[in-house]
């Protein structure tokens, strides 16, 4: 008998040689429809592989990512086998799972190919899947496995094999298709009931130019087609909501390549909205304890050697700048926190000066690779929220319950509502990797976990996560489409203080050296936008909204009343425009929708006579005829954060 523990702790006894999806049906039958793989001692393998000594087994399914690219990676062979079925020669490259779905790289040889064959080949998948074909291991000699793919004549497969040790090699067959693979794969082709084929790529072979190019093809499946329905709206709704699309129409950034890649224009909407972010956040720090502090965009070289962003980021970065004075290099600042270090120092610190907290919305430039640049989430300059709290290791817990707080007013201000917390720790096994004492750790990663818990955040703890110089908190948020974005970060750093030698004086009178803290609640201003048009489709918050109404004259009758309605609003920090252009009403309120603009006032005959506006709301109707005073009432209650 061997001895197999689950997930929560529980241990059960089975046969040698028992496989994982027999311990599920021993288990629940529901359980084991829906097992595709298991993790056997931290490692993914086939549900059906025997178990042969003592081991941890997690059962995986469709809710665990690993489970996930199980099935999907599987799905790959189907379609590999399906494309053999469809056209006889065609030679197979590698095909994996990537973040979504997954891809093969294969050789048609002389025979044409294009993505109108897409349904054809989606077609047999599905047969084939209905005929719920096994996955089966085989391990082969490297002289058995040469053979098998030179009688083929594949010679992407020969060249892989050529890089194997001999005994480590495996083969997995479902119906008439064998692939050379490691594993694992779901039971059988059968749990997979909804496929999509998404695109064609070419993909050089090995991603080598020299060699052939092959047709890298993309595809997607899923357990249910329920799921591939909701996942294709997805994709069509974010489309619609690209930041970079909505930005241009919005008119709130831009980039030109005169002025460099990745280097995003803030236009006057956009610069409104980012400065009415920056101040609300503003006014939130102060009353949070924080001071406000300015730092230059360059630092000297000894700075960076002292901080070590020089060792870790040098060659990567941006290339200095050399003054005439020789020998005297500076750098753009790809962090704020070593400028931040050297303002705590400027004065002498006791312990009952902490914690001190200086923010910053300090700009700062990472070179990205320009394949990598995608517009304001991938850029090479952009404003972090930044600040860094320094306080004595009992006063963590506190100020990382105060940081929670403010992150969920600024979630809760811009509307994200589905968040967790992923708590980052040091991996037990290995805790000679980290900088900072064993104490400081125990004392840090224990208060982080009780603020995130008394805060009554959902939290996943997760082990071996931790930067080397101290653990930390990020915030996962889900977006209207069900995206995940890492938003709001909260991170300990032991590092800074050890190499810029910070201190306190204890109540022993000794020195300490104090801890810090890094935080940005939004992460970047640059990012943050970007999620936040895609999370709300381009439908700010009205308070942060760039124009929060506009004016829409029946004629240029009216214009003066239209004039006098704008001032008023004007006047009570209610911001908008009038549209004095002579078109007809009904094109007048479509341009405005197609702005998102909140608020239609539409005035003619009637309004001026009496005195009102005829109100219209973006995305709801009409709201019928409202006075002006009402108007603004409603608007101040409205835009009340
Ligand atoms: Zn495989
Ligand atoms: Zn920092």
């Amino acid at each position: 008998m061997i001895n197999i523990t689950l997930p929560d702790g529980s241990v059960r006894q089975y046969d040698k040689g028992i496989s994982s999806m027999q311990i599920a049906q021993s288990i629940s039958e529901g359980l084991a429809r829906n097992v595709l793989a298991a993790e056997v001692n931290g490692q993914v393998w086939d549900a059906s592989r025997p178990i042969e000594e003592d081991s941890n087994v997690k059962l995986l399914t469709w809710n665990d990512d690993a489970g996930k690219s199980t099935f999907w990676h599987s799905s790959a062979h189907l379609m590999a086998e399906a494309l053999e079925a469809l056209y006889p020669g065609t030679k197979f490259g590698i095909g994996p799972a990537i973040e979504t779905g997954f891809y093969y790289d294969v050789d048609f040889g002389d025979q044409e190919f294009s993505s109108d064959h897409f349904k054809q080949i989606e077609d047999k998948m599905l047969e084939l899947a209905k005929a719920k074909e096994e996955f089966i291991r085989k391990p082969v000699s490297k002289a058995d496995a040469i053979e098998y793919f030179t009688e083929k004549g594949d010679e992407y497969k020969l060249d892989l094999i050529k890089d194997l040790p001999d005994g480590s090699i495996t083969f997995y067959s479902q119906g008439d298709f064998t692939d050379l693979c490691r594993g694992p794969h779901i039971p059988n082709t059968g749990f997979i009931k909804a496929i999509k084929l998404m695109n064609t790529a070419g993909a050089y072979w090995r991603g080598d130019e020299t060699r052939k190019q092959l047709t890298r093809i993309y595809g997607v499946t899923f357990p249910k087609s329920s799921e591939l329905t909701e996942y294709l709206r997805v994709i069509e709704e974010a489309k619609k909501r690209d930041h970079r699309k909505l930005g241009k129409e919005l008119e709130l950034f831009a980039f030109s390549e005169k002025v460099g890649m990745g280097l995003p224009l803030w236009l006057p909407k956009g610069t409104a909205l980012r400065e009415r972010l920056v101040n609300f956040l503003q006014r939130a720090q102060v009353k949070s304890g924080y001071e406000q502090v300015i730092t230059p965009h360059i630092g000297h070289k000894n700075l960076y050697v002292t901080s070590g962003h020089y060792e870790k980021y040098g060659k990567d970065s941006f290339q200095p700048i050399k003054t005439p004075q020789e020998g005297e290099e500076f750098f753009l600042k790809p962090m704020n926190c070593p400028h931040h270090c050297e303002i705590y120092k400027t004065k002498p610190r006791s312990y009952k000066d902490l914690p001190v907290r200086y923010a910053e919305f300090g700009t700062v430039y990472r070179y990205e690779q320009s394949g990598e640049l995608h517009g304001l989430t991938r850029v090479r300059g952009f404003t972090q929220d930044d600040a860094h709290l320094f306080c004595r290791p009992d006063q963590v817990k506190e100020e990382f319950m105060k940081v929670i707080d403010l992150v969920l007013y600024v979630f809760s201000a811009l509307g994200f509502e589905d968040y967790t917390a992923q708590v980052s720790l040091r991996d037990p096994d290995n805790k000679s990797k980290y900088i900072g004492s064993d104490e400081n750790w125990a004392l840090a990663e224990a208060a982080i976990i009780e603020a995130a818990e008394e805060k009554g955040l959902r939290t996943v703890v997760e082990y071996g996560e931790a930067a080397f110089y101290g653990p930390k908190l990020d915030f996962m948020v889900k977006d209207a489409l069900g995206r995940k974005w890492q938003l709001g970060t909260i991170q300990v750093d032991y590092n800074l203080p050890e190499r810029f030698e910070l201190e306190y004086t204890g109540s022993d009178n000794l020195k300490h050296r104090p801890v810090m803290i890094h935080r940005a609640p939004f992460g970047s201003l640059e990012r943050f936008v970007a999620v936040l048009i895609e999370h709300c489709a381009g439908n700010f918050p009205l308070w942060l909204s760039p124009d929060q109404f506009i004016i829409l004259p029946i004629s240029e009758k009216f214009e003066d009343y239209a004039k006098n309605l704008s001032d008023e609003l004007k006047n009570s920090d209610i911001r908008g425009l009038i549209d004095f252009r002579d078109e007809k009403i009904g094109r007048k309120i479509r341009d405005a929708e197609v702005k998102k603009i909140p608020y239609m006032l539409i005035v003619g005959e009637k309004e001026a006579a009496e005195g009102t506006i005829s109100v219209r709301k973006h995305g709801v109707g009409d709201l019928g005829s409202l006075t002006i005073e009402d108007f603004k009432q409603q608007l101040i209650k409205e835009t009340t954060v």
